[in-house]
């Protein structure tokens, strides 16, 4: 048991597509007084055991009694701030966005992924009636919150509540987010990361297609000279029988149309570019740049394919899978009731957010 074995079960979920793309995600490891958990802004798949921010779990624990203004952004910057002096003396790395709430759960080891099926679930109309009847009590499901210290704060009162009801605290989804998955020992993890996914797995009739081809309807330079201006952008496309099926018209793309999760609005922009033809991309990526005050990360072409926009090629790439994992968890969706997006107040509330402003600008995405 330690922060090496943290290390193994970080880098073993990190690396499976299924369960976590590019930053997204994150670990921890108590020990004592200290809290070892991932960095913000870096990948899962490849950190090492002397990597992760060593936090003060006294210090953490105060921020939870302390009181803050109830204005979001003084809040969140005083917050921040605290969390910072919670690291160990010395300790240069700024901790992962979800440190407080890591701190909060009181089991050793914590794993908190993104999986395409769990957000099947969790990004659908009847996720919490459909996680209720498959977990019962064992499960706690958390409706829709900002991030940050309003998410550590509202689930430390549900836990509380919950287990005074005599509820289980070690499956905890996250609506439009994810799943927090804690016990004492790596091997309960593992066993409860397999009876989630059992369990979503028997529930799922149709599964999205796995792969994708490069459109051949127009070129990925077209698409990067009709959208590049003042700043050059790469292009990244893609196309399989799912999208094929998303990109008949606007109204089958409405299920890609919006943000289903916190990292979609990090690397692939709150809402794609929907276009209609593939002549008027240059206008409408100009007339979506006024209108949202930044360019799209993805830009959707009826009959063609969906790209990727970045400012270098693996920028570009990012967009394009972070947005196919959004194509994975909108055909999940409809063996839960069909998709349920994140609330505009929820997705405004990221757009302006500091800390994922910082981990956007560490991934390059
Ligand atoms: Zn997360």
């Amino acid at each position: 048991m330690g922060v090496k074995d943290l290390a193994e079960i970080t880098n073993r979920y990190g690396q499976d597509k299924e369960f976590v793309l590019a930053g997204g995600g994150n670990t921890s490891f108590k020990d004592g007084s200290v809290m070892y958990v991932k960095p913000s802004g870096t990948s899962m798949a490849d950190i090492g055991p002397d990597d992760f921010v060593r936090m003060d779990l006294g210090r953490l624990k105060d921020i939870m009694e302390r009181r803050y203004p109830q204005d979001s952004a003084a809040r969140e910057a005083q917050a921040l701030e605290d969390l910072m002096n919670a690291r160990v003396q010395g300790e240069p790395r700024r901790p992962s966005v979800e440190t407080l709430l890591h701190a909060l759960l009181p089991h050793t080891y914590v794993v908190h992924t993104h999986p395409a099926l769990v957000n099947g679930l969790t990004c659908s109309e009847k996720g919490a009636e459909i996680a209720e009847e498959l977990f019962g009590n064992q499960a706690l499901w958390v409706p829709v919150v900002n991030p940050g210290y309003v998410l550590a704060r509202t689930i430390s009162d549900m836990l509380q509540q919950h287990q005074a009801a005599g509820g289980g605290n070690q499956i905890i989804f996250l609506q439009n987010h994810g799943l927090f998955i804690q016990a004492d020992t790596l091997a309960e993890i593992d066993g409860l990361y397999d009876k989630v996914i059992f369990s979503l797995s028997g529930r799922i009739g149709r599964f999205p297609v796995q792969g994708f081809t490069v459109p051949d309807g127009i070129s990925e330079e077209a698409v990067a000279d009709m959208v590049s201006g003042d700043t050059e952008l790469m292009a990244a496309g893609a196309l399989n029988a799912d999208l094929e099926d998303y990109l008949q018209d606007s109204s089958s793309f409405a299920p890609l149309s919006l943000s289903f999760t916190p990292d979609h609005i990090v690397y692939c922009g709150f809402k794609p570019l929907y276009c209609d033809r593939a002549k008027g991309l240059s206008a409408a990526f100009r007339e979506y740049t006024a209108d949202c005050k930044v360019p799209p990360k993805i830009v959707a072409v009826k009959g063609v394919g969906i790209f990727g926009l970045g400012i270098s090629k693996k920028a570009a790439e990012l967009a394009r899978e972070v947005f196919l994992d959004g194509v994975r968890i909108a055909v999940y969706t409809e063996s839960f009731g069909g998709h349920k997006f994140m609330p505009q107040d929820k997705i405004d509330f990221i757009r302006n957010w500091e800390v994922e402003q910082y981990r956007s600008s560490v991934s390059g995405g």
